[in-house]
């Protein structure tokens, strides 16, 4: 049976525990351990998939077809175990289980209560798959003393006692404040934290203390004494210059040592660190530069792109280039021209959205990069703006658009030359939607295969014709339109293997232009970047040597 981390927080929210996790997830593994990672979000959401980017980032899916938190994306990057529904867990999930078990008369006889039966709740999902791996590294979101969290905090205490003796550890992350006129560290916050911990019957085997600057010995010694732990198991965390330092820097502080010794693990393995010595040296020593504009709506926080600014990085390390990305807020182009905010890049990339907003300001971005002869990555919503870009000034459908931007009965503003999506297949089933369905999972999700043409752009750069990505959209390219596009010059280069859905669009004649409906981002990791983000930077950098 596996071995449970459980991972909280103190002090203050952002402290990167998502990023400790994956990072700690590495080192294990690089001791030739198998993990697998886990999220339980306090929040009442059923899942992600509602949230606006806005307010809580990205929408990580899984293979699967979960809409997850995007701390799953750090999970996979680092560990490169594909997440699976499984992982990732919120208050809305439990509840609404436990809600649906009393509906159905489970309990009968019962008074239903957050002890036992949210807890209880809480327990089964982290035995999935607890015989499957030799660590279960499971995060608690949030901070600890939040009104929702404390159903989790309480089954996570419940669950190491209900395992055996040695079973489950528990790792808190807290942040040391630097006061610069008194020129200290305050260990204070982290001692409180701690107590609130202890509070709730839990009392923490390691503490990462995020600080700005080093700790000195006597800290760490006031520390370890105040809030009840070994000295070594005050583990620094300094602000460090990319993530992919984490796992290298969090070995040099001794976490993974310390979680071994708490587990009474000797000898420890050694471990083997050359691939993150590698990734890192590639990111410290890059041999040039290029710039990406990113074209999108959620341009003001930059977790609602998290996945496609770290595949651009690996794109980036594997072409042993900087990629400096800036991101472009799409509606400018409403109202103004877009050549002069575009000038000056090596290559555009237009990712997913939902809404009209900031849409046309897209489609002169795939227009300014289809004339221009600038690489082009369009990601779902951006493959379906390369589309009507192509179908409005090449093919001459002057009114061609999305059904998504039509939604007003009766009025049809656009020729829906992408269309609400209805049917299609998954594995051996048909799956049906309508319009009016719930917007919670309703989407296509998660993983389908697609074949490519042989002798396309996208299959050299695959070095494949058969390829599965990760998916998340509503709406979909009409084959109906395949041959008028087609013979404007568009290829509609890889295909669901039914024919029937257009999942890569290219243009033959440009050096580099390809649209994807699905979401490559999401497999790409720093020690294997994902074969379009490698290439779409290696045409970028041959632009840049050319201007
Ligand atoms: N809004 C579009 C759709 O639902 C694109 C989705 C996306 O970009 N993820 O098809």
């Amino acid at each position: 049976m596996a071995r449970y981390i459980f991972i909280t927080g103190g002090v203050v929210s952002s402290l990167g525990k998502g990023l400790s996790s994956a990072a700690l997830g590495a080192l294990l593994q690089a001791r030739g351990f198998s993990v697998r990672l886990r999220k339980l979000d306090p929040y009442l959401n059923v899942d992600p998939g509602t949230m606006s980017p806005f307010e809580h980032g990205e929408v990580f899916v899984t293979d699967d077809g979960a809409e997850t938190d995007l701390d799953l994306g750090h999970y996979e990057r680092f560990t490169g175990v594909p997440a699976r529904h499984t992982d990732s867990v919120s208050s809305g999930r439990i509840y609404s289980n436990v809600l649906e078990k009393e509906r159905r008369g489970d309990y009968l006889g019962k008074t239903i209560q957050v002890v036992p039966h949210v807890t209880n709740e809480i327990k089964a999902f982290l035995d999935i798959g607890g015989d499957e791996v030799d660590f279960m590294l499971c995060e608690i979101g949030g901070t600890v003393g939040d009104i929702e969290g404390l159903p989790f905090f309480e089954a996570i205490r419940q669950y190491s006692h209900d395992k055996p003796r040695g079973q489950c550890i528990f790792m808190h992350l807290t942040l040391l404040p630097y006061l610069a006129a008194s020129g200290e560290l305050k260990t204070k916050p982290t001692q409180h934290s701690v107590k609130e911990l202890q509070s709730i019957g839990i009392a923490p085997d390691i503490l990462v203390c995020r600080s700005e600057q080093p700790i000195p010995e006597k800290e760490r010694e006031k520390i370890a004494l105040f809030c009840n732990v070994r000295k070594e198991a005050v583990v620094a965390a300094y602000d460090l210059k990319t993530i992919y330092d984490a796992p290298l820097a969090y070995h040099k502080q001794g976490l993974d040592q310390a979680v071994l010794d708490a587990f009474d693990i000797s000898p420890a393995p050694r471990p083997d660190l050359t691939v993150w010595q590698d990734v890192s040296d590639r990111v410290h020593n890059p041999e040039g530069e290029v710039k990406v504009a990113i074209v999108g709506k959620y341009t003001q926080l930059e977790d609602a792109y998290k996945s496609i600014a770290e595949a651009l990085t690996h794109g980036g390390m594997a072409n042993r280039v900087k990629v400096r990305v800036e991101w472009v807020d799409a509606e400018i182009f409403d109202t103004q021209d877009a050549a002069p905010h575009l000038e000056g890049y090596h290559a555009i990339l237009v990712p997913g959205g939902f809404g009209e907003r900031g849409t046309e300001g897209k489609i002169k971005a795939a227009e300014f990069a289809r004339t221009r002869k600038v690489p082009y990555l369009g990601i779902c919503l951006g493959m379906q703006m390369a589309v009507i870009e192509a179908a409005r000034n090449v093919a001459d459908i002057k009114t061609a658009g999305s059904e998504e931007f039509d939604h007003e009965a009766g009025k049809k503003r656009f020729e829906p030359v992408v269309y609400h999506l209805k049917e299609w297949v998954q594995g051996n089933a048909k799956v049906s939607r309508k319009v009016e369905d719930d917007k919670g999972g309703t989407m296509r999700l998660g993983a389908y295969d697609a074949v490519l043409t042989a002798g396309s752009k996208v299959a050299e750069v695959y070095g494949t014709t058969s390829i599965d990505e990760r998916h998340r959209h509503r709406y979909e390219v009409d084959i109906k339109y395949r041959d008028k596009l087609e013979a404007a010059g568009l290829c509609f280069s890889g295909m669901s293997p039914d024919g029937k859905l257009p999942e890569i669009v290219e243009w033959p004649d440009h050096p580099w232009f390809i649209g994807v409906q699905f979401h490559p981002e999401l497999k790409s990791k720093p020690f294997d970047p994902h074969p379009l983000f490698r290439d779409f930077i290696r045409a970028a950098k041959e632009i840049s040597r050319l201007v």
